[in-house]
């Protein structure tokens, strides 16, 4: 569904991303591990054009990321992302957070946003909450609530950037949950984690990124009996 072609990016004289390619297909999951620094998030802020890559491309079915405005706000509804930090409204509730964005690009009336976004409040568990504030809500409620804001624009694929890196361990697994639940519903989805039990169970492919490199991609079971190198084998190691 996501396909990446010789994508390199610089920061100044420092090159990021190193001629990527790989490729995300419908319905799997992919589970992006690697050193700080390496270009993991570069990656999924290009693939939302959060970060203009400088050249390769990059297709979301079949339509190259760039500039265009039509084309690029088309691509946001279809890739929805969720990050390390909530980045939830703070004046608004958790209803609010979730039905803005229906309401603003969907158009959606208020009534059926509402009704939408309560649904969604529900499928993460958060729907007895949704009058809430984010500051009256825990940090994996906040984040519960961001992927149902995520969801609402009806994504065809979910970027996840360390979504459980900010939380307290005791909240990471309701955060873990709400995934699993995602993935098994055959939601396409691409994970930047730590959290390498996720990965094992949950991963159809798992993904190294080393010095803005793709160095080992292989499916979990494969990838974590036989880390490709040593470099590998000593980043599990002390994830794990
Ligand atoms: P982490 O695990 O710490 O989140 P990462 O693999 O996500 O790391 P990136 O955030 O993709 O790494 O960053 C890769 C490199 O690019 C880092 O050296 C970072 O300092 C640099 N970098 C990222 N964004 C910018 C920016 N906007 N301007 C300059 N340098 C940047
Ligand atoms: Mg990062």
């Amino acid at each position: 569904y996501i396909v990446a072609e010789n994508v390199c990016k610089s920061f100044g004289t420092h090159q990021v991303l190193k001629d990527v390619s790989t490729h995300f297909n419908t319905g799997e999951v992919s589970v992006i591990i690697g050193a700080s620094g390496s270009g993991k998030s570069t990656l999924l802020r290009a693939i939302n054009r959060l970060e203009p890559h400088d050249s390769g491309t990059i297709l979301i079915a079949g339509v190259p990321v760039t500039d265009d405005p039509r084309t690029l706000q088309k691509q946001r509804c279809e890739v929805g992302m969720v990050f390390q930090q909530f980045n939830l409204f703070g004046h608004m509730s958790a209803l609010d957070n979730v039905a803005l964005a229906p309401r603003r690009l969907r158009h959606l009336g208020r009534t059926e946003a509402n009704e939408q976004a309560l649904a969604l409040l529900r499928r993460v568990g958060m729907h007895e909450h949704a009058q809430k504030y984010p500051w009256q809500l825990s940090g994996g409620q906040q984040q519960r609530v961001a992927i149902a804001r995520a969801l609402a624009m009806q994504p065809k694929v979910m970027l996840f950037d360390e979504p459980t890196s900010a939380l307290d361990p005791e909240m990471v697994q309701e955060v873990l949950d709400v995934m699993r639940e995602l993935a098994r519903g055959g939601m396409t989805m691409i994970v930047v984690t730590h959290e390498m039990g996720f990965a094992r169970e949950v991963a159809d492919r798992v993904l190294f990124f080393d010095k803005g490199r793709i160095a080992h991609d292989a499916p979990p079971a494969e990838f974590f009996n036989n880390p490709g190198n040593e470099r590998i084998r000593a980043f599990i190691g002390r994830m794990s």
